[in-house]
């Protein structure tokens, strides 16, 4: 949500940002698969001040019966921001904020996994928001497809989520709370690793074209770390199952 001008240098005189990133820096991630016993697929990720778990279960029979597809999978997403996440304590439930980024996300994922393979059924994504910290839809979407790979759901390629905008006047990558708040606009990205589809646009705020495209060029680098890191993720993963300990 960009929230206007503030009071605040959001970029201090060398260029620096307010927890001392470069502008083409990203917050440290980390994800760990299959952190979820009972889901088929899961994962849980850190990014600077987010936590994010991640759940898939399915490919299952598509409830209630009127949502099936009697030629293809439909996709779940179902986004929650717990009510202790943020500072000011958020309302329970579901809202039009979380209906949006879960139209979105599912949307994203419509896009790649291999949905003919199963009609009638459903995959249902569920991820819960425990601590936020701005960008938690790239969050959201970059652990959905841990889990999804997790659980074995056949995909076209893993979807890689990041957002750039702009702070302080300056076009940065992967804004921090203060700069999504004070900042001038927001960019999230997602895309299909594989085939270099984007699979999910957003833009929160105002961007000159040419600062659009810097912005787009700092959110698909950013994507190609995260790729890496949720690679690495996964063959940890499966590093565990061949040692018999998961
Ligand atoms: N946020 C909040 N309360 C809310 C919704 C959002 O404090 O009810 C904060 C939260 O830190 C979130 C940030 O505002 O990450 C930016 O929200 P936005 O809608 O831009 O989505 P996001 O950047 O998380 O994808």
């Amino acid at each position: 949500m960009m929230g206007g001008t503030a009071d605040i240098e959001l970029i201090d005189k060398k260029g620096k940002r307010l927890d001392g990133r470069k502008a083409d820096e990203m917050r440290p991630v980390t994800i760990e698969a299959g952190v979820l016993k009972r889901a088929n697929g899961s994962a849980y990720l850190e990014w600077g001040g987010n936590k994010v778990l991640a759940g898939v279960f399915g490919p299952r029979e598509a409830i209630p019966r009127h949502s099936q597809d009697a030629t293809k999978a439909i996709v779940n997403f179902r986004y929650n921001m717990a009510p202790f996440s943020v500072d000011d304590r958020k309302r329970p439930g579901p809202d039009r904020r979380s209906s949006e980024i879960g139209k979105v996300a599912a949307e994203a994922f419509a896009n790649v996994i291999v949905l003919e393979q199963f009609p009638r059924a459903s995959v249902d994504i569920v991820v819960e928001i425990l601590e936020a910290a701005a960008g938690t839809r790239c969050a959201a979407i970059t652990a959905a497809s841990v889990a999804l790979a997790d659980a074995g759901i056949p995909m076209k390629g893993m979807v890689a989520s990041c957002a750039a905008g702009k702070a302080g006047g300056k076009v940065v990558l992967d804004l921090a709370q203060k700069e999504d708040n004070f900042g001038e606009a927001d960019v999230p990205l997602a895309m299909n690793m594989t085939t270099g589809e984007v699979v999910l646009l957003q833009m929160d705020g105002d961007l000159s074209p040419k600062e659009f495209e810097t912005a787009l060029d700092y959110a698909m680098k950013g994507c190609k770390d995260i790729y890496e890191i949720q690679k690495k993720a996964l063959l940890t993963r499966y590093q565990r199952v061949i040692e018999g300990e998961a």
